[in-house]
């Protein structure tokens, strides 16, 4: 009688309890879960050969294998040679003094001997390796001195009498991982094989493949079964590869699929039809000293689209510090206010608010328009006169802050919101903030545009997922004739000439920011830390200049005076201890030096860079960091993790502006999960998909999935009935409260 897939391992053959407890420890109970007990790496084993051939191949120097082969470089697929030898003598050798090792004599009948070598787990290896039994054996050979054929270190699987022809047909082998439980527990990677291929036997016929095949045919997509067989014992590497494939695939399809039912729901929302053609915007247009760059009118060309679709816009604007989104979301207020609607921009802090207020007013000078701002901390008669200029329509562009939904404001028709730095706000703050411009518009079910702008980048096949129901643009190009930032590395050691460096910018009119990582355990310390850090600074390399103290302990309002006063130029430098405001605009500070710089992450240096060199003046970065970095600096790849990462931010910080270059490298070094804390923000931990290096698949599995919910909302065809089973499967609640289950 076949097993079943909930079956425990124990009803196998070959599995007492140790063995199921140790299987246990690793996550496996049942047939099931060894079936998805994937391998962690394939050893190509179609080679078999003998001994005598070996040698004489090695000695005419001739390749023994055709590489690389796919997936290689992966680390994923390894090539060795098969043969079936036993093992006439061992003996333990001492070498170098004291050092050991173990030295084996193998014969295949074929001839000439061979030699097998051990320097590790000795122990293990006296144990259990038995001369006289006849073994599997499997590697790498090389010739020794003499001309002997030689694996150091091969893997060895005994051979029952009878089996040897088993293993003399070579082909890929999974290699299994293995815990020191199992392997106690006498499971070796030969027996696990074993009990694969039974589970594989016995459910492989039960399975239903949730794919249609239609999409199967399509996309190119082995079946199911075949993919599973082919993952553990694949026939070749092209298969495997196809396996692997079929299993990232589905995996991104469904999760695709979760965003497109997702946006399914927006899109059956109805939004406000907007004629693009704004005689404001075009005023504005002829007024800017500057032309558009080409991805700022591709964003406007997607954004008009949006606006007249009769749908909600629901759009990413991302790009880099310094990109001109701010310019694109005012056209875009423009195109809303000629429409006969307010808009709203909505900024995280007062700081940004205000500067994005004095942007907007300067840039619509001797338009009638009217701008005002809502913020914390105005007095009540202003607040009465702005909340009555907002609500009858009075205004047509608020900019503010938390205010903007705190307050009482009533809106008159505010069709447009545009969310800066959005990452910033939660999502229920957001929320709030619409449902104040939903009951604005008086109809109905009618629901505002939202344009959200980020100045994180991200590479694209994570925007795909992390913002999967949300469209995107991307200014991906920086105005002409801005000059990237010139960024360098020094050491603590070379500090002497970059304060000469920054003293003689300062002579020459420019500012300076100095950024400090404060460690200290208690405030109290790093008030005091900061404030020495600053009184020397002041004392003693910059004594006739003016220095501003930014600190974490300061109110925000004290920060933001400490900003206002550095920005008005009473200050020549900016000692900061605390992240400087994301969005600050002072185009005269064109250096920015970073202390301890390898404590900051790479996206939170960039960042901060981005500080600098926001006007015509070449900008400088300095990147300060421990002298015996230096000496770890030409080294890397002999580092340990940390350091090596350390030491890659600061190169690829020196090496390159480009943000979605640096995001790459961030999620590189850093993986997704942790990156802008996607679990957090609903992306899963996924087991097939690698999000950086599998870009194209995502794409198409997007693809598809959009394609599908398009032809079919619901998924109610009978043939999407293993996607609804499977989707409910893999995101339970979350596909439930999308109704499809
Ligand atoms: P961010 O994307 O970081 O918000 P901003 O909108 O603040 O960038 O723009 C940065 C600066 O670049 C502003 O001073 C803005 O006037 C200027 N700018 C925007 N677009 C262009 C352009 N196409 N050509 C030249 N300068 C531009
Ligand atoms: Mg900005």
């Amino acid at each position: 009688m076949p097993l079943s897939a909930q079956a425990e391992v124990q009803y196998l053959k070959g599995i007492g309890p140790r063995r199921a407890a140790a299987l246990a420890q690793s996550g496996i109970h049942t047939l099931h879960d060894l079936l998805y007990f994937l391998p962690r790496a394939y050893i190509d084993r179609r080679t078999t050969s003998t001994l005598r051939s070996l040698t004489l191949a090695l000695r005419k120097q001739e390749r023994l294998f055709e590489e690389p082969l796919p997936l290689a470089e992966e680390g994923l697929l390894f090539s060795e040679v098969t043969l079936v030898a036993r093992l006439e003598d061992l003996r333990e050798h001492t070498y170098a003094g004291n050092r050991r090792m173990l030295i084996g004599t193998i014969d295949d009948g074929s001839g000439m001997r061979g030699t097998i070598i051990f320097w590790n787990a000795l122990d293990y290896y006296r144990d259990f390796l038995q001369p006289g039994q006849l073994y599997a054996l499997a590697g790498r050979p090389t010739l020794d001195r003499r001309g002997i054929v030689t694996f150091h270190h091969p893997e060895l699987d005994p051979i029952e009498p009878g089996e040897e022809e088993l293993y003399r047909t070579g082909g890929i082998l999974p290699k299994y991982r293995l815990t020191n439980t199992m392997r106690r527990a006498g499971l070796t990677q030969a027996r696990l094989r074993r009990l694969v291929a039974t589970a594989l036997e016995q459910l492989l016929p039960t399975l239903s493949d949730p794919l249609p095949e239609t999409l199967r045919r399509t996309y190119e997509l082995l079946p199911l079964t075949e993919a599973l067989q082919q993952l553990h014992f694949p026939t070749s590497p092209t298969q495997l590869q196809q396996a692997r494939y079929r299993m990232k695939f589905e995996e991104m399809f469904l999760f695709q699929l979760l965003l497109a039912l997702r946006r399914r729901d927006l899109r059956q929302e109805q939004g406000l039809t907007m004629n693009p053609r704004s005689a404001h915007a075009r005023w504005l247009l002829q007024r800017l000293p500057f032309e558009l760059t080409r991805a700022q009118r591709r964003a406007l060309w997607d954004i008009a689209a949006d606006l007249s679709s009769g749908r909600p816009m629901n759009r990413l604007l991302q790009g880099d510090v310094g990109s001109g989104k701010t310019i694109v979301a005012l056209l875009t207020m423009l195109v809303a206010v000629d429409n006969g609607y307010q808009a709203i921009l909505m900024a995280p802090t007062e700081l940004l608010a205000e500067q994005h207020y004095h942007t907007i007013c300067r840039l619509l000078e001797g338009s009638e328009l009217r701008v005002v701002q809502l913020v914390g901390g105005q007095n009540a008669r202003l607040r009465r006169e702005l909340l009555q200029a907002i609500a009858t329509g009075e205004a047509h562009i608020i900019v503010g802050t938390h205010a903007l939904f705190e307050s009482s404001a009533t809106y008159h028709r505010a069709g447009l919101l545009v969310i800066d730095e959005q990452h910033r706000f939660g999502v229920l703050q957001r929320a709030r903030l619409r449902e104040l411009s939903r009951a604005s518009l008086g109809t109905a079910g009618v629901v505002p545009h939202v344009l959200v702008m980020s100045a994180t980048p991200i590479p694209r096949t994570l925007s795909m997922t992390l913002y999967g129901d949300l469209d995107v643009s991307i200014l991906d190009e920086l105005p002409p004739g801005r000059k990237p930032v010139v960024t360098k590395v020094v050491f603590e050691s070379q500090l002497p000439q970059v304060y000469e460096f920054i003293r003689a910018q300062l002579r020459a009119g420019r500012q300076a920011y100095i950024v400090y990582p404060l460690i200290e355990p208690s405030e109290k310390l790093q008030l005091k830390a900061a404030t020495e850090h600053f009184e020397e600074l002041q004392r003693e390399v910059f004594p006739e200049f003016r220095c501003g103290l930014l600190h974490g302990q300061l109110f925000w309002y004290e920060k933001e005076e400490v900003m206002r006063a550095f920005a008005r130029g009473e200050y020549h430098v900016l000692v900061a201890t605390t992240v400087i405001e994301v969005g600050i605009d002072i185009p005269n500070a064109t250096i920015m030096l970073i202390h301890n710089a390898e404590r900051f992450g790479l996206a939170q240096l960039h960042q901060l860079r981005g500080r600098v060199g926001r006007g015509t003046e070449q900008a400088y970065c300095f990147l300060a960091t421990r002298d015996h970095f230096r000496y770890h600096w030409h080294r890397a790849d002999a580092e340990p993790r940390e350091r090596l990462a350390a030491i890659v931010r600061l190169r690829t910080l020196e090496q390159t502006t480009d943000g979605f270059r640096i995001a790459e490298v961030d999620l590189r070094l850093r993986g997704p999960g942790d990156l802008l804390g996607t679990r957090q923000a609903g992306v899963p931990e996924f087991q097939y998909i690698d999000l950086i290096t599998d870009g194209d698949i995502i794409t198409r599995a997007r693809q598809a999935a959009f394609e599908l919910i398009k032809q079919d909302p619901h998924l109610h065809h009978p043939t999407h009935s293993g996607i609804r089973r499977a989707l409910s499967q893999r995101y339970g609640t979350a596909a439930h409260w999308l109704d499809i289950g």
